[in-house]
């Protein structure tokens, strides 16, 4: 079953929380002279089209990018995020969104290397066309989740993997902790940043105990809501968990997550949260 299509989400809160965390990940991967691995393991199609059809029914990109693209106060720590979507809107106007993979495209160098992976019929040819001149980039019609066992440890021992499921099925709660734990068996040193909606506060509850209980150490909880938790349908709040941050991560967050939430909801309801959940 795969009836999601990131077109109708594009560019919403919770995708200027993950790409932003996204893009301060390569930053701070990007201070070592020596390549690494960005591995996007739901990696979407990459680019949407903000007047298309899809994006156009919802309008959730009103209430995320729309809402910062033209501030002129923005915080240091939303630049590289804001760099690359410029990139694809040259001009006033916001036209277009940039996913994952190419939000890291604009971000990698030379020398480092993406690893895409999406299974959607309609969506993989899409992301396969972004990056057909790109020498630096694979992309597969496969399963994410498998990725971190075949594709881990990287080469260059270094790396940065995106975990972006669409949650629409209710095993990707527990198939995102197994995969977290058969990737950092065999790459501990890696970054993981997992992506995770609230739509019922149990089931992200309980997410976070299953990662705790894996042993794994060094997590970092970060988390924006919009609204308070509810058990109405609807997401109300989105976060990442991010293992082996880099240390500056915590602090980038503590400063910009207070002007985000007021631009993105300036009814001032929901929260934000920056949160050591299992210590190095
Ligand atoms: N990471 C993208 C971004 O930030 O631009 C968005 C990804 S979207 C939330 C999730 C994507 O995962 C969908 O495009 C869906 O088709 C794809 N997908 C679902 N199950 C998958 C699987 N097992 N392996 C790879 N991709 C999958």
């Amino acid at each position: 079953m795969l009836s999601y299509r990131h077109s109708f989400h594009a560019g919403n809160h919770a995708d200027v929380l993950k790409h932003t965390v996204q893009s301060l990940i390569i930053e701070a991967l990007k201070e070592k002279e020596k390549p690494f691995l960005y591995l996007d393991t739901h990696a979407g199609a990459g680019r949407y089209q903000l007047s298309g059809e899809h994006a156009e029914r919802t309008g959730e990109y009103l209430e995320g990018i729309a809402r910062i693209w033209q501030q002129d106060d923005l915080p240091a720590e939303l630049e590289p995020y804001m760099n690359a979507v410029r990139h694809f809107n040259r001009g006033e106007q916001l036209r277009y969104y940039p996913g994952s993979p190419l939000i890291a495209r604009e971000l990698l160098r030379e020398q480092d290397s993406l690893q895409l992976t999406e299974l959607h019929p309609s969506d993989y040819p899409l992301l396969r066309q972004e990056f057909q001149k790109d020498s630096r980039a694979r992309v597969a019609r496969a399963d994410g989740y498998q990725q971190l066992k075949a594709k881990l440890p990287p080469v260059s021992r270094r790396g940065l993997i995106l975990i972006d499921p669409p949650y629409e099925i209710k095993t990707d709660y527990q198939a995102v902790v197994s995969g977290i734990q058969e990737g950092h068996k065999r790459f501990a040193t890696g970054v993981y940043a997992l992506w995770y909606p609230v739509v019922l506060r149990q089931q992200i509850k309980r997410m976070l105990r299953d990662l705790e209980e894996t042993g794994i150490r060094n997590i970092l909880q970060i988390e924006l809501a919009v609204r308070p938790d509810s058990d109405q349908r609807g997401m109300t709040a989105s976060g990442m968990i991010v293992i082996n941050p880099p240390w500056k991560l915590e602090a980038q967050m503590n400063n910009l997550l207070p002007w985000l939430h007021s631009k993105l909801v300036p009814a001032g309801t929901g929260h934000t949260l920056v949160h050591q959940i299992v210590p190095e």
